[in-house]
């Protein structure tokens, strides 16, 4: 049965030999559509709707904190995706974000999850991906992502965001670590029950619920390979530039600094999380990552 071991944190152990499995949502307590389905995935188990046959599942809801104020992060807190690097792990912690992360990760060693795949929305229009940190050629990794609706999948084993995020922490450890970016936020298509139906497809592909499992073959593969950095003081994209996924050519300008500086693309590239947010845009830091099609 469904046990809530703290606040957002549920585990079902059957003590049938299976997976070790756990869905994560609320990451960002203002990704609604995530967090809605997640929460209607716990009552399914709670009523004894749905009933894992093998396995342990572990089921999170990351920062119910935030989810409650309606923010990203709770008030005064920070990014959690932030909060898995060991440093910060290491250290008392400062906020409540810190904290869930400890917490987070200490279930996740109790349970010895070996699967877990973090459900997210983006902040900027743009179609639905997968980002994980092996090679795509692991297969394991490979076969869990199969479960997912979208159809690129982003790779990093270079953990260029430096380990800091939740999937990263997975897969420091050699363990499947996905997170899922559904699609955009504010995207009407992105309902909590097409992501209900996405987290029960995990759940029934790695056999833990009864079922035929759909496959999503992944169409377009990328990975992570390089970053432009912030140097300068108010950048400004090019109109129709700054798009998450954009594939663009050698030399394309993808903006100028307010003292006159264009910022040209070195290489062919496909743009991922390009920061278009002033607040966002600060120097030392990426402007945007870049990745290349496998
Ligand atoms: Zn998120």
């Amino acid at each position: 049965m469904l046990e809530e071991i703290e606040e957002g944190i549920w585990s079902w152990k059957t003590g049938v030999s299976g997976p070790s499995v756990c869905i994560a949502f609320g990451t960002h307590g203002d990704e609604r559509a995530p967090i809605e389905a997640g929460l209607a995935l716990a009552a399914r188990l709670r009523s004894g709707e749905d009933r894992p046959a093998c396995g342990t599942l572990l089921l999170i809801h990351s920062n119910p904190r935030a989810t409650a104020e309606g923010r990203r992060w709770s008030e005064g807190g920070i990014d959690l995706n932030r909060c898995y690097h060991p440093d910060v792990l290491a250290r008392e912690p400062r906020m409540y974000e810190e904290g869930r992360a400890r917490r987070i990760v200490a279930a996740l060693e109790a349970a010895d999850t070996r699967i877990l795949v973090d459900f997210h929305c983006t902040a900027e229009p743009g179609r639905p991906f997968l980002m994980q940190h092996p090679p795509a050629s692991e297969p394991h990794h490979g076969e869990i992502a199969e479960l997912l609706r979208a159809d690129v999948l982003l790779t990093d084993p270079g953990l260029n965001f430096g380990g800091v995020s939740l999937d990263e922490w997975m897969s420091g450890r050699g363990r499947v670590g996905i997170c899922y970016e559904t699609g955009w936020i504010g995207d009407p298509a992105n309902t909590p029950e097409v992501l209900l139906d996405e987290m029960r497809n995990v759940l029934v592909g790695t056999g833990m619920l009864v079922g035929d499992a759909d496959s999503n073959p992944k169409k377009w593969r990328l990975e992570l390979d390089g970053v432009v950095l912030c140097d300068g003081d108010g950048f400004r994209w090019r109109d129709g530039l700054g798009v998450n996924l954009q594939e663009l050519d050698t030399g394309t300008v993808l903006g100028v600094y307010a003292d006159g500086r264009e910022v040209a693309l070195e290489r062919d590239a496909t743009l991922i999380f390009p920061k278009k947010k002033p607040e966002l845009v600060q120097r030392g830091n990426p402007l945007v990552y870049l990745a290349r099609k496998l």
